[in-house]
């Protein structure tokens, strides 16, 4: 097919043509008669063209595009495939666009699009009526003009979404959603707001009915434990055929005791949702009795004590409960005793390190390979059970150092190398530290 260009070009040649031709035959006049008038029909031709693209233009139905005639023919035929094209594409987009929306609202989930100022930008009715929205006119509002718990207030501005967030319903307490925030995009945040009323009554009924157990074998436990002793104090009482059997049902019970006490301290501090106390917390001499304890311990497992340093930033203070710091602190030094063979070294320091304090205990012990360091603060999970069992362990030591550190905001960070050692560090948030009395001034 000829370019427009092309077949503009030949009608002017053809008319150039047969003026040329009129002059040779008639006269210069006549031709230049024929000529004016010839270009006069094309440009009216052009023009009524022109009128009939602006009267489509103001109701532009693409069933109602011109056909056209000479160069107008390609120029309403590009345009006839411009607007199919273009009706194409919207079709398709609008059905995107309702295929999105009806997957967002069949997600249980409510979901909430937040600007870089954490405004509404789009909500789903789940999230509506989860978090009290009404997204035509709340839209463009900062979210914590509308859901102003302090707590996700904090959380929202921490910019650490790790972890998801428990939040209450306002309307019904006894409702819990969960809350977590993915940023994406330009500055942007997605809020999914999860019911999970159902697992927290089951985890409540988890905690209660361990907490409950524990009660109920800690007294029969008690009693028989309480004979052994006695039993055992008593002159002759016990024959020397079953001396080792007995032995062993004194090592037995007092295992099982510290597990009951252990599984009665985790679910003490798995179901406080108090804050902890802030009190501060004079390190130095808390890290001191640690250490003494630790020797303590060293002395009693091998009958000989490990070398154990302390290096202790003595400015350095932070603000928690004294009693789950002090017993979260000596459970990862104790662990470090017990892991760790006769003759090996143990350094514990506390400094500041990227604004954070960090309470760091390190090892030359045995050592743990990658795959299992994820999981060790699960319940009951262990490497060595008999190493663990040896040395008077639980397997719940690491469980309740996670939960107390929680509750303080503190993250615990291991490494370690098979046969080299292990380090265990706990990184407390800048807000927890102490400032010293002349920056409190400041
Ligand atoms: P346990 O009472 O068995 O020590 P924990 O919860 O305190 O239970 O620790 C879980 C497991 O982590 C231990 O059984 C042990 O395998 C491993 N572990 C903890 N601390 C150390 C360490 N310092 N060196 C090597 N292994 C360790």
């Amino acid at each position: 097919m000829l370019d427009i260009r092309w077949k503009a070009g030949l009608l002017l040649c053809a008319l150039s043509v047969i003026c040329a031709f009129l002059w040779l035959i008639i006269s210069a006049k006549v031709a230049l008669i024929a000529f004016t008038l010839g270009l006069l029909i094309y440009l009216i031709s052009h023009i009524a063209w022109l009128h009939q693209l602006h009267v489509w233009f103001k109701n532009p139905v693409v069933a109602e595009i011109p056909e056209g005639a000479g160069v107008w023919e390609d120029v309403f035929t590009a345009l006839l495939k411009y607007a199919r094209d273009n009706i194409n594409n919207q079709t398709q987009l609008s059905s995107a666009l309702e295929r999105f929306t009806l997957t967002a609202n069949a997600i249980p989930d409510g979901l909430v699009i937040l600007g870089a100022s954490n405004e509404i930008e789009w909500c789903t009715p789940h999230a509506e009526n989860q978090l009290g929205l009404n997204f035509s006119t709340d839209k463009n509002l900062p979210i914590v003009n509308l859901v102003r718990d302090s707590h996700f207030i904090a959380y929202l501005y921490n910019a650490d979404y790790g972890e998801p967030f428990k939040l209450k319903s306002w309307q019904n307490p006894e409702i819990v959603f969960e809350i977590q925030l993915i940023t994406f995009g330009a500055n942007q945040k997605l809020l999914i707001c999860r019911d999970t009323t159902q697992l927290e009554k089951v985890e409540i009924m988890r905690r209660d009915f361990i907490a409950n157990v524990s009660h109920e074998l800690r007294t029969p436990l008690t009693v028989v434990g309480g004979f052994l002793e006695t039993l055992g104090d008593m002159q002759g009482a016990v024959p020397d055929a079953i001396k080792s059997y007995f032995g062993m049902m004194q090592e037995q019970t007092n295992r099982m005791r510290r597990i009951i006490e252990d599984l009665l301290t985790l679910s003490k501090i798995e179901s406080n949702i108090e804050e902890p106390e802030n009190t501060e917390i004079d390190m130095p001499s808390l890290l001191k009795q640690i250490q003494k304890d630790a020797l303590g311990l060293s002395h009693s497992l091998y009958k000989t004590k490990h070398a154990i340093e302390l290096e202790v930033d003595q400015t350095l203070t932070i603000t928690g409960a004294q009693s789950e710091l002090q017993s979260a602190l000596s459970n990862l030094v104790s662990n470090a005793v017990r892991y760790t063979p006769k003759g090996g070294k143990i350094a514990i320091s506390w400094h500041r390190q990227n604004g954070q304090a960090v309470f760091a205990v390190r090892d030359t012990g045995i050592g743990i390979e990658p795959q299992h360091i994820e999981r060790l603060t699960e319940r009951f999970y262990r490497v060595d059970r008999g190493r663990s069992r040896e040395t008077g362990g639980t397997g719940l030591g690491l469980s309740i150092v996670k939960h107390i550190l929680i509750r303080h905001q503190a993250k615990l960070e291991i490494s370690s190398e098979i046969g080299v050692g292990s380090t265990f560090s706990v990184l407390f948030p800048k807000s927890r530290i102490v400032l010293a009395p002349q920056l409190k001034q400041a």
